[in-house]
């Protein structure tokens, strides 16, 4: 009956949305766990505030996200990027919160693959329009890009379960932090210290990468599943035999 069907969709955008709350009350958590870790970083390259800003900030932001009651994703995701915005500050308030508030949009319809994989790269896009940084700059970006990209190929392409999609996006995205130690920083304060700032890692990308990692153990615990290994899901890269045959000798 229609009413039943209406009663179960609500019932499924409060779970949706419960479920992204906990994601929220989960990040808050661990980047208090590493408020130091990210103000060390952020003394090495830059003015050593990059803990405080957003463990002050993601705590705000659970505040928030739990005062909502029964939101839906869209609302949860606005909700903590307007909060962001007005309480990390510095370069990355706007860059994670100004990013958040757009991308959220793409969740109007609920969480789905395809709603996520929109968000994403929405996400992406909007902190390398805001921020005029690519890959390469050794910034947030270097951890965002490999983990979005990842993301999508591993949804579109290799038709991966969503939570094994995240996990690859995970891995991809510790790639990516390792990746901005040995590079030059070219976007904010890091890069003031011109080619002093190689062989330090960004605290930017790493708490993107802490954000993630979060993000794929709530919705492992919410799916009752173990956090994927990563080496036993489906390859990203062709198997052998798919290479040869793609191969100048294989295609002669
Ligand atoms: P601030 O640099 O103003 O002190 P934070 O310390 O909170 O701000 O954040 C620094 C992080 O912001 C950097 O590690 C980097 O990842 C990110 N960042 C800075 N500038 C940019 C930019 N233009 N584009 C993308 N990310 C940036
Ligand atoms: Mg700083």
């Amino acid at each position: 009956m229609s009413g039943d069907k209406a009663e179960d969709e609500e019932s499924a955008v409060g779970e949706e949305g419960e479920a992204v709350v906990a994601a929220v009350e989960a990040v808050a958590e661990r980047i208090e766990t590493e408020r130091d870790r990210l103000t060390d970083l952020d003394s090495a390259i830059g003015d050593a505030d990059h803990g405080g800003n957003m463990a002050r900030g993601w705590a705000e932001a659970a505040g928030a996200a739990r005062d909502l009651g029964d939101p839906d994703p869209e609302t949860v995701a606005k909700t903590v990027g307007k909060t962001l915005m007005s309480e990390v500050g510095g370069a990355s308030g706007p860059l994670f919160g100004g990013s958040l508030v757009f991308s959220a949009a793409e969740l109007d319809g609920g969480l789905t693959k395809e709603s996520a994989v929109a968000f994403a790269e929405t996400y992406l896009e909007k902190v390398e329009e805001r921020g005029d940084a690519r890959i390469g700059d050794a910034t947030m970006v270097d951890a965002l890009t490999p983990a979005v990209h990842t993301f999508k190929k591993s949804i579109e392409v290799d038709d991966l379960p969503p939570l094994d999609a995240l996990a690859k996006a995970v891995d991809a995205a510790e790639r990516g932090v390792a990746f901005t130690v040995p590079i030059r920083a070219r976007k904010g304060r890091a890069s003031y210290l011109g080619w002093r700032s190689v062989g330090h890692q960004d605290p930017g990308a790493t708490s993107t990468l802490f954000i993630l990692e979060e993000l794929l153990a709530v919705a492992a615990d919410r799916l009752d599943r173990e956090v994927p290994d990563v080496d036993a899901t489906s390859p990203t890269i062709p198997d052998d035999a798919e290479a040869e045959d793609e191969s100048p000798e294989g295609s002669k």
